[in-house]
């Protein structure tokens, strides 16, 4: 009742003109009055149960629910931007609740606050999406005014858990595997008193010596106490962003967004148009990290990714890509290699770099590919294969072709993050990265784009390299101008990188057109296949598992770094999205090489090399290996639950990878004996069974006889794998035995 009468109060003061004069106009105890009155909302899914609050001036998340009960408590109310820019001017905005345009339904809670000068909306929203897993959170501002307002940072999404207790929090977190896997590559640690960190996440991870390598951009934060419950957070988001955590005695906050750090942060917010958030999302969970990384990874598979892809149930695919070969591919080549793919049971031939005129240049060498790139796809076609390209679309070179993306075409040097000399050249297939943000480049790529696909009869696009930009020098795009105060320009991996005041805002704009053109190209091509690869595992997060199906992990596929790759980043995202390149490595024995396919063979598998050199015997294990993959390892590496078996791989010990999916009551240990001379055995102990049933184990390899075993004892004691070599491997498929056979 409260609620309404403010509303006509509001309304009878004429909101839409005059916020910053309501608080003048109002009685001096209305402010009491009004903070008394809020409005309140609550989400839930199967995992978690949040509670809101609309104050009249500012939203408020007041709590979390978990598993088990457990709660947290938020004490922080949200942080509205207190300015903008107007006219050149910093302007304080007073925000006032619209309770009439809130919404308050099971799957959505949407508080709206509106400043009245200048005009400007802001919704405050949280999504529950699915049935189990976290809900979603962004905040929108409407420019409701005729005219261009510069917005300040607004944070995805802030925290600060009161009255946390004193011991046994842990929080953790995965790097990205650019490059080459890190030595730690997981993190877990203690959350003491003054504990802080930040991590950060970009469109292109440049690992340097001595600095925190990028993220994941998700956060883990649980009891090792019995339960081992806790809340995760992450950003669905591949611009630049970052998530802190801070904890100060009882009080543990943590905020979630675009990352502010190279200066002062601000964005244009165009008359008429929005600025969203990027989409932040929070769950609770128990079980530990694996616990909630399969509520996770189950969430991510329903509600960000593609579900046509999921319905095709060659998903995820086993791959014969040319880059063994390097730049050297040529029809001859590709051909054999198709046939030798159809030969082995591989699905997909991956024609990498080395297929194209030039950089930027994206149509088929004709002396390399006389019959072009569609005549290939079809060949494919007719094995049953499906073809894929590799492209890095966004990057322009010197040819001049018609049609190319040519650095001194007037226009195209316009749209260059950096603009180059008279004498610059391309490498091989690196260009110079065009900013996606200027609508004109967008426009261009997005054509570029689509073109290729329908042309090349294209079932997969790769995109490689720096493809969306993280830093322009150019005044004239879309987002804030450089300045060249904070300006720095360095170049590595062959591209060129601008960082200063303006980087954030420029990933916001560019990684907004590149996902418009991911949508496009599945909306105009339905089925077509998205990897992302930008150099190996440099642009993994949630916004691209959006707007992609699979990720290149890592850019080093020596069987360690495979698997190193896979252990990190199958804690937050499916394995079924996580492709593991696999590149020539000497394997003397057929144990070695089995070693060495099985490494890369978790998730999503492509093989680099040239399998016209192996041996005959390799032949055999490898068509052996993939068949099995086709039966019973793709299954299990779409559905089921995984679980992290051992510590993170470091090539001497033992590490493992288990599957297991309770609807199927089968499941798979992925097993494997590092070059340790001393352990021929080691014993691991499996998670997610039911202890009261019984157990079949299969050893692929016959490295043991068949065992039938308790579920309470695999679990508690575990089962010994003996493998007689170093470097070798064992695949256990597991299977629940049903009450009365044998
Ligand atoms: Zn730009």
């Amino acid at each position: 009742m409260r609620l309404l009468r403010i509303t006509e109060r509001v309304s009878r003061l004429g909101l839409g003109s005059a916020c910053g004069v309501l608080a003048l106009c109002l009685p001096c105890d209305s402010q009491s009055m009004a903070r008394s009155s809020s409005l309140t909302g609550r989400l839930a899914t199967n995992d978690v149960r949040i509670e809101f609050k609309a104050e009249p001036h500012t939203p408020w998340l007041v709590s979390l629910a978990g598993p088990g009960g457990v709660v947290w408590r938020n004490g922080i109310e949200e942080a509205l931007p207190a300015n903008v820019e107007s006219n050149g001017v910093l302007t304080p905005v007073r925000w006032v609740l619209r309770p009439e345009l809130a919404t308050t339904g099971h799957q959505r809670v949407e508080f709206v606050y509106e400043c009245a000068q200048p005009h400007l909306r802001l919704r405050w929203r949280w999504e529950a999406r699915s049935e189990a897993g976290p809900v979603e959170h962004q905040i929108v501002v409407d420019n409701l005014s005729g005219e261009e307002i510069w917005l300040p940072l607004i944070d995805s999404l802030r925290l600060d858990w009161r009255r946390v207790g004193s011991s046994g929090l842990r929080h953790f977190y995965v790097e990205k595997g650019a490059d080459t896997p890190s030595e730690q590559g997981t993190h877990l640690q203690p959350v003491n008193d003054g504990y802080r960190w930040v991590g950060r996440s970009s469109t292109y991870a440049r690992p340097i010596q001595g600095e925190p390598r990028e993220i994941i951009p998700i956060e883990f934060v649980y009891s090792d106490l019995a339960s081992q419950s806790g809340w995760y957070a992450g950003i669905e988001f591949s611009g630049r962003t970052r998530i802190s955590l801070d904890r100060k005695g009882d009080s543990l906050s943590t905020t979630l967004g675009l990352n502010g750090e190279a200066g002062a942060f601000r964005t244009r917010l165009e008359a008429h148009g929005s600025f969203k958030t990027p989409i932040a999302f929070l769950g609770a969970f128990s079980g530990g990290l694996d616990g909630g990384g399969n509520q996770l990874r189950k969430w991510i598979r329903a509600a960000l990714t593609n579900p046509l892809t999921w319905n095709d149930p060659h998903y995820p695919l086993i791959v014969s890509n040319s880059w063994g070969s390097g730049m050297q591919v040529d029809e001859a080549l590709a051909l054999r290699m198709m046939s030798a793919a159809k030969e082995l049971g591989l699905e997909m031939f991956h024609l990498d770099a080395g297929w194209f005129r030039g950089v930027g240049d994206w149509y088929p060498d004709s002396l390399k590919f006389p019959h072009g790139l569609a005549y290939l796809a079809d060949q494919a076609h007719g094995l049953g294969l499906r073809f894929g390209l590799w492209v890095d679309w966004s990057q322009a070179g010197i040819d001049s072709n018609p049609g190319a993306l040519n650095v001194h075409d007037p226009r195209v040097r316009d749209w260059l993050l950096k603009g180059v000399g008279p004498d610059w050249k391309p490498e091989e297939f690196k260009g110079q990265t065009i900013d996606l943000g200027a609508p004109a480049a967008r426009d261009y790529a997005a054509e570029e784009a689509m073109r290729i696909v329908g042309d090349y009869h294209l079932d997969m696009l790769e995109h490689d390299g720096y493809l969306v930009a993280q830093g322009c020098t150019k005044n004239d795009h879309p987002h804030a101008a450089p300045d060249s105060s904070t300006q720095r320009i360095v170049h590595d991996s062959g591209f060129d990188f601008v960082s200063g005041a303006n980087s954030t805002d420029v990933s916001y704009h560019a990684v907004e057109s590149y996902y418009s053109i991911q949508e496009q190209l599945r909306k105009e091509h339905p089925g077509l296949l998205l990897e992302i690869c930008n150099d190996g595992g440099r642009m993994v997060d949630f916004g691209s598992a959006a707007h992609g199906d699979y990720f290149s992990i890592t850019d080093t596929y020596d069987p360690l770094s495979n698997r190193r790759a896979f252990y990190d980043a199958s804690y937050v995202l499916p394995p079924a999205m996580l492709e593991s390149y696999i590149e020539k490595w000497p394997a003397p024995t057929l144990d070695n090489f089995k070693y060495m396919l099985r490494s890369g063979m978790m998730g999503w598998m492509t093989l680099m090399l040239d399998t016209t050199a192996w041996t005959p015997e390799q032949h055999d294990a490898a068509r052996r290996a993939f068949a099995l993959y086709r039966g019973k390892l793709r299954p299990l590496i779409r559905d089921a639950q995984l679980y992290h078996v051992s510590e993170r791989p470091d090539g001497v010990r033992w590490d493992g990878i288990e599957y297991w999916d309770p609807v199927r009551s089968k499941g798979v240990l992925f097993a494997f004996r590092g070059s340790t001379a001393e352990e021929p055995a080691h014993v691991f102990r499996l998670r997610g069974l039911d202890p009261r049933r019984r157990y079949r184990l299969h050893f692929e390899d016959g490295s043991t006889p068949e065992l039938e075993v308790a579920g309470a004892k695999l679990m508690a004691a575990g089962f010994a794998v003996n493998l007689q070599e170093p470097l070798s491997s064992e695949l256990v498929f597991l299977e629940e035995v049903q009450a009365g056979t044998k």
